[in-house]
């Protein structure tokens, strides 16, 4: 095994996907595949998260590291609170529950909620974050671990009425104060986890971390280097064969996010059902691409294109990403295409066996 991909399997182990892949994520795993030269390197501070239906492992060097990754999981678990769907006085739910009024929230949840509009306006609406009661009726609700899935497909009848009240355009933002229309429901399971790897990574910074690795369950955030001197090595998933990686990337100070079908779904009579929905027609997007990973200096900007870049589908992913310098992005489609933009070209290792096709800008 090269040894690239030999440390990528590592982080790629770490890439824990929701509660469903959690089996990915056994720490244990580390020691097989870790190389001789990696494991000169001095332990890191080590924490394991558990928050937004997710097993996040934050990992930072230094001598304030465990300070900071104690705060660093404070302000996650914080992000929660008022992010969350199901927790009931989030502002999440209180928008949710008052639809038609207005509801104050706090700074955090505007900054991602306006985040989400934008984007939405970048993407033609692929991200609509008012498509969560479509979200809920197919089962892919975030948050409630301790329930089971009840995933199904919706009647058409009932799609068509959500449909309806379906458009980010119309959520009303006015400083603090949040209004969607009345039956509009918003989720930002889209974009939460980006925004806590860029709260995180700023506490990091606060307590002097140069080296940090930050798993936000397969959202990855990323500070300096290894303390080595190297890159660190972020293994993205084989969306057609999860237990091993499609490639690794070397990246320093970036956000690493991947949206993918096989992270929550369901089958039914041999179709396979997945919790990204295309806003237009209410069903799972199938548009060509079942994994989208963008790479950026924000965590929550990639985490909402990655979403979106997802639902718009093969054709419009790849023109977008040819005019989106500031993003790099790596996209497989359904038939095993990967695509990668330039900015990637130095930095990637393809698992063995796989090409990809250069989008060039
Ligand atoms: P991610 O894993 O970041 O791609 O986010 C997926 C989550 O975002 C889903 O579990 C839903 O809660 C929500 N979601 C699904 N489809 C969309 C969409 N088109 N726009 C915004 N949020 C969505
Ligand atoms: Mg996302």
């Amino acid at each position: 095994m090269k040894k690239g991909i030999a440390l990528a399997v590592v982080m790629g182990m770490l890439l824990c996907g929701c509660a469903g892949n959690a089996q990915n994520s056994l720490p244990d795993s580390q020691e097989s595949v870790v190389s001789k030269e990696e494991s000169k390197l001095p332990e890191p501070e080590s924490r394991d998260v558990f928050a937004m239906d997710t097993y996040m492992v934050l990992k930072a060097y230094g001598k304030n590291a465990d300070k900071a990754l104690e705060e660093a999981d404070k302000e996650i678990q914080r992000l929660e609170s008022i992010f969350s769907v199901n927790i009931e006085d989030s502002d999440i739910a209180k928008i949710n529950a008052n639809s038609g009024n207005p509801v104050t929230v706090n700074a955090s949840t505007r900054a991602a909620i306006n985040k989400a509009i934008e984007v939405g306006d970048m993407t033609e609406g692929a991200l609509d974050i008012t498509v969560y009661p479509i979200v809920r009726e197919w089962g892919f609700t975030t948050g409630d671990a301790d329930n089971e899935p009840y995933y199904k497909i919706p009647d058409d009848s009932l799609l068509e009425w959500h449909l309806g009240n379906v458009g980010y355009d119309k959520i009303l933002v006015n400083g603090s104060i949040v209004t969607v229309p009345t039956d509009y429901e918003i989720d930002l399971g889209s974009v939460a986890k980006g925004y806590a790897s860029d709260a995180a990574r700023q506490i990091l910074l606060e307590h002097g971390i140069t080296s940090a690795l930050l798993d936000l369950g397969g959202n990855v955030m990323t500070i300096g280097k290894k303390p080595d001197g190297t890159k660190w090595s972020v293994g993205i998933k084989n969306p057609v064969a999860t237990d091993q990686l499609l490639c690794s990337l070397e990246v320093q100070d970036k956000a690493v996010i991947t949206s993918g079908n096989y992270e929550r779904f369901f089958e039914q009579d041999g179709k396979k059902y997945w919790h990204i929905i295309d806003p237009k027609t209410g069903y799972p997007a199938d548009n060509g691409i079942i994994s989208a990973t963008v790479v950026g200096d924000e965590g929550l900007t990639c985490d909402a294109l990655s979403t979106a870049l997802f639902v718009m589908g093969t054709e419009k992913a790849v023109k977008f990403c040819k005019e989106h310098k500031e993003i790099d992005a790596v996209l497989v489609t359904k038939d095993m295409k990967v695509y990668v933009t330039d900015g990637l070209k130095n930095g990637i290792a393809m698992q063995d066996g796989l090409s990809y096709e250069l989008i060039k800008r």
